[in-house]
């Protein structure tokens, strides 16, 4: 019944194609039950979203994904059950967001090095509004025809070594995973698999992100391939993290994974929303529906 459930989705408030709006829909038409969104460093779509979520039968969970530099690497923990109206959130989010475009600037610089210009402004153009990330820069060089796709961009630009990358510090693991449980959420590791860390700074994160207070880790995610279900599922059980499970959605053909299609989270896997009993009142009725 887990399949009806997906906590980790991107809407246009970051870096997702759809609006707040569609992407609740295309949700609706998977047949999700209970959906997080879980915009980059931005909690601007939540309140939209909700509406839209209660209008056609979603349960609808406030998330983020907040950006982390842990050991010289980007690691994002996803916080779901956060408060939007939380001041301290608020005001903390706005400054990365800030901080974000003064990357970016210097992102259009390592690309004008490499004779490529004009890149802030292409960016901006598919941002609109929203914060700029790699994403974005992704869409344009793409649309001048540097990269076949958004998933071969990562290979040739923006990855360290390559033109487009800034060394860019984010917040600490300690200090996000503080922010998201003073906000009322559950923090989350997202997407483990692809840090690929290794046993020994496996174990260093896990125990540093459970002395913070973290209690979950996603095992099921567009992320990952089928091989991580197993392994992270076998992780979260022995360190006592719950599971989580979402699509990392971020628009048809920019994707990881289409919503509604990952299978159901291991068996032996004690899923996040236990004890969340609205949740689990979704997840009775629709197994009997
Ligand atoms: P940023 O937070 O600005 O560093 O942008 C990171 C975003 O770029 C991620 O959230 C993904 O949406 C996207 N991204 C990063 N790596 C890849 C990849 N290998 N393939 C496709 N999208 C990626
Ligand atoms: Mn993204
Ligand atoms: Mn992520
Ligand atoms: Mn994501």
């Amino acid at each position: 019944m887990s399949q009806v459930v997906d906590l980790h989705s991107h809407s246009n408030v970051s870096d997702g194609l759809l609006t707040p709006e569609e992407l609740v829909l295309n949700a609706a038409r998977c047949g999700i039950k209970v959906l997080a969104l879980t915009d980059h460093d931005d909690i601007g779509g939540l309140s939209t979203a909700r509406q839209v979520a209660e209008a056609n039968g979603i349960y609808f969970i406030d998330g983020v994904e907040i950006s982390v530099t842990w050991k010289k690497r980007t690691l994002h923990i996803v916080g779901l059950n956060v408060d939007p109206t939380n001041e301290v959130l608020q005001q903390v989010l706005a400054q990365v967001r800030k901080d974000r475009d003064e990357r970016a600037m210097e992102m259009a610089n390592s690309l004008a090095k490499s004779g490529i210009n004009g890149a802030y402004e292409g960016a901006k153009g598919y941002a609109g509004e929203a914060i700029l990330t790699r994403m974005h820069f992704a869409h344009f060089l793409v649309e001048k025809g540097h990269a076949k796709n958004v998933k071969s961009v990562f290979k040739k630009f923006l990855v360290r070594g390559k033109p487009g990358f800034v060394d860019h510090q984010w917040m600490s693991l300690e200090q996000a995973v503080k922010l998201i449980k003073a906000a009322g959420g559950t923090a989350v590791i997202a997407h483990p698999a692809r840090y690929k860390l290794g046993m020994l700074n496996t174990r260093t994160l896990l125990k540093e992100f459970i002395s913070y207070g973290g209690e979950s880790i996603e095992v099921v995610t567009g992320s990952h391939a089928q091989p991580d279900f197993t392994k992270y599922a076998g992780i979260a059980e022995k360190y006592k993290l719950k599971a989580s499970r979402g699509s990392d959605y971020h628009g048809t053909g920019v994707s990881f994974m289409e919503m509604g299609r990952l299978p159901a989270l291991p068996n032996n896997c004690v899923p996040v929303w236990q004890g969340w009993s609205e949740v689990e009142a979704v997840l009775a009725g629709s197994l009997a529906a």
